[in-house]
């Protein structure tokens, strides 16, 4: 059986403030899936990444937040990862003192511990596994003795990102604006990474600003996030249309249909 994300009129608002973000936010991705979110910028995008994995700073106030029939809002964000839950973040953190390859096997070994009597992976073949994600990433073997993201571009810092993804394969995986500040090339390499771990035991919520990605990301699903809500849904036409008409159309839309927004 596939699992599923489920989000239900979802509220969120900045810890520690009356500012509400996400106002009543209804989603559901199945593994199997790829769902593109998009939404003008401001709009929540971000808060919801940072909401379904428990980021701190974003207190959900009302509604149902579920991954595999689980209440992720009973769970730490290092259980939400150890259920297979990834965020890719839009504006990835620097680690100085820790190098990629320390990180990602610690990474790995709190996300796939050993099973009972077995021996965590070896060095060996652990560095072997992240010499080959980084050749998929088209990245220097060097990287994984680099420090995280430490003076890394931010082209370089998007395709750590989806190199990490790829060693810790995850089950639900959200990208958040992955794709800002690729060229076309880093762009497909990019997307190929997340097409090849598209399958029966994957789904993703794609969070972009622009549709471009979406060409070689086919997604199943589009959505557009504004003033708190999904709005709009859609087929990767809708994708097109809004890169089109931007999205006062879609306010007007919206109005005409007396949905809040
Ligand atoms: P998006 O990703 O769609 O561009 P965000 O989720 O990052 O939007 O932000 C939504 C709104 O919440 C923005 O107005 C942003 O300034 C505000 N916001 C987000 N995080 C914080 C925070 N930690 N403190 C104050 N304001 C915040
Ligand atoms: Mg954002």
């Amino acid at each position: 059986m596939p699992k599923e994300l489920r989000i239900e009129n979802l509220h969120v608002r900045i810890a520690g403030t009356d500012t509400e973000i996400l106002k009543g936010l209804t989603l559901r991705i199945r593994q199997g899936e790829i769902h593109a979110l998009m939404g003008p910028n401001g709009a929540g995008k971000s808060t919801l990444g940072a909401a379904i994995m428990g980021h701190p700073n974003y207190e959900v106030t009302e509604g149902i937040l579920e991954w595999d029939g689980k209440n992720l809002l009973e769970m730490k964000t290092d259980e939400r990862a150890r259920a297979g839950l990834f965020l890719a973040f839009q504006y990835p953190i620097e680690l100085p003192g820790v190098t990629l390859f320390n990180f990602l096997r610690s990474s790995y070994n709190a996300i796939h511990p050993p099973a009972e009597g077995q021996k965590p992976i070896g060095a060996v073949m652990f560095h072997k596994m992240v010499l080959d994600a980084l050749q998929l990433l088209d990245m220097d073997p060097s990287f994984s003795q680099r420090y995280l993201n430490d003076g890394f571009s931010g082209g370089e810092k998007k395709r750590c990102e989806v190199m990490q993804m790829q060693i810790l394969k995850p089950q639900m995986a959200i990208l958040d604006e992955t794709d800002s500040g690729l060229d076309i090339d880093a762009l497909k390499i990019v997307a190929n990474g997340v097409n090849r771990l598209r399958g029966d035991n994957f789904g993703a919520l794609v969070i972009t600003h622009y549709q471009r990605l979406l060409d070689y990301l086919t997604p199943d699903f589009v959505h557009v996030l504004m003033n708190g809500r999904i709005v709009l849904s859609g087929d990767r036409e809708l994708a097109l249309e809004l890169e089109k008409r931007g999205y006062d159309w879609v306010r007007e839309v919206v109005e005409a249909k007396g949905v809040p927004a």
